[in-house]
């Protein structure tokens, strides 16, 4: 299947500022508070399942629904339910959220034990309970990922390449828990029968390659591929094009090609998962930026609030601009520090006038150079044009549903036009219009 492209169309080179890659992950304290919204993943809500005044444990479902494309919610502290109110999440997103006064005890549900999963169709069942979604950012519900139906994969990608500046969670996740991991990916082969694995990485990450290398040495169906460093080889359809030069079809899916694709991480928290049936209530996170102190990565559970990582990370207010949830190419500026963490951040990063670019946005000069960084055959400048023209019938025409929001065109502009954000507004007017007309 490799086929030794291994380099995407496109892209950029960007420095990699990984100064948190080499600290050892800590365990955030658990906090006060903590408030657990219903939407943390690509798809439906979910539904309260607790009543305010109601003691939750650690695991209990605190909220789920029928709907097809979801996951379970689960409560990541035991305490006290002391409110159930709407909130905005960083992201923009409407959700209800559940107020959790905690105990301090971390008291585990009763009865939680291994789950049964002697059957491809128990295990899918069991992926959706752990409510594990794709920790890699995208939030999609792991078991429809897993889930191919009547097809069998060919190979099974695990997604280690973490190419955007500043993170480095993966990589400690390999770091610290490599066994575990191949352990994760030889269940997942073992369960959807599929063949064979391919464990990818950048050349940046040598000590974690090296490491995969050494644990995989006795399994002929996993291999560990080592990338040129490029961004944003570490999305999805971009990583599948390098390893098999293979194109996930326009609206189609990884196996639609014959691929399954998973994140690291999430291979790491189902592994975990499968051998405790303590569902997904906490994760890695990199904490970095010039406005914090203690960077590093740090276990923290779902529900924190960003100002208690923040602050316990010596945040210093004054000097942050900027709250980054993600990397600076792709993450999402947080409107607020009252914002709790949820399952798809894999990284705060507090930014001050040190790290950030305050070049005004000028006029295109018509370089061509965001073109030749796209990585999906764009006309950036041109979505760019009528994206603020809200011209949609020709942002359709020019396929801007297909932008990846990568910022590779954004980052190589010497205008510095603000190309991703007015894609995200041209992608909202898109769809709007759609709807409207039909
Ligand atoms: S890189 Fe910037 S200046 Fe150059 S064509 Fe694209 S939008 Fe215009
Ligand atoms: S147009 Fe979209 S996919 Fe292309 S470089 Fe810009 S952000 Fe990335």
């Amino acid at each position: 299947m490799i086929k030794k492209f291994k380099n995407i169309k496109g892209g950029v080179t960007l420095p990699h500022k990984k100064g948190t890659s080499e600290i050892p992950t800590e365990k955030f304290p658990i906090p006060k508070l903590v408030e657990i919204p219903m939407q943390q993943h690509i798809g439906a809500c979910c539904e309260v399942l607790v009543n305010k005044g109601d003691y939750v444990y650690v695991g209990q479902v605190l909220g789920d629904t029928e709907k097809f494309v979801s996951a379970p919610i689960h409560s990541s502290v035991s305490g006290k339910v002391t409110q159930i109110k709407d909130i905005t999440l960083y992201n923009g997103a409407k959700s209800v959220s559940i107020v959790i006064e905690t105990d301090g005890n971390q008291n585990l549900l009763p009865g939680i034990s291994k789950p049964d999963i002697a059957t491809k169709e128990k295990f899918l069942k069991a992926v959706r309970s752990s409510g594990l979604t794709g920790l890699g950012g995208a939030g999609f519900p792991a078991h429809i990922k897993l889930d191919t139906k009547e097809k069998i994969p060919e190979a099974l990608i695990v997604n280690a390449v973490e190419c955007e500046p500043y993170i480095t969670c993966d990589y400690r996740a390999i770091i610290e828990e490599g066994n575990e991991i191949v352990k994760g990916v030889k269940l997942i082969l073992e369960k959807l029968s599929i063949p064979k694995a391919y464990i990818a990485l950048e050349d940046n990450k040598p000590e974690a390659f090296n490491l995969l290398k050494e644990l995989v040495k006795q399994d002929a169906r996993i291999e560990v591929v080592m990338l040129a460093t490029k961004y944003p080889q570490g999305a999805e359809k971009m990583l599948i094009y390098a390893l098999t030069g293979r194109e996930v079809p326009m609206n189609g899916l990884p196996i639609d090609i014959g691929v399954v694709v998973m994140n690291v991480t999430s291979v790491l928290a189902l592994f975990k998962y499968c051998e405790t049936g303590i569902p997904l209530v906490s994760r890695r996170l990199t904490v970095d930026g010039s406005g914090v102190m203690e960077k590093g990565n740090y276990h923290v559970v779902f529900g924190t609030y960003i100002k208690d990582i923040f602050e316990y990370c010596q945040g210093d207010y004054q000097k942050t601009l900027k709250v980054l949830c993600g990397g600076p190419m792709m993450g999402i500026t947080a409107e607020s520090y009252e914002s709790p963490m949820i399952k798809q951040n894999n990284a705060f990063l507090f930014m001050t006038q040190e790290d950030l670019d305050f070049i005004e946005e000028t006029a295109c000069i018509r370089c061509g150079r965001c073109i030749d960084a796209c990585p999906m055959g764009l006309m950036p400048l041109t979505l760019n044009k009528y994206a603020l023209a809200k011209m949609t019938e020709e942002l359709q025409k020019y396929n801007i549903m297909n932008c990846i929001e990568c910022g590779s065109c954004s980052y190589v502009c010497p205008a510095k036009r603000h190309l991703v954000q007015s894609f995200r507004l041209g992608k909202e007017l898109l769809k709007k219009a759609k709807v409207k007309n039909g």
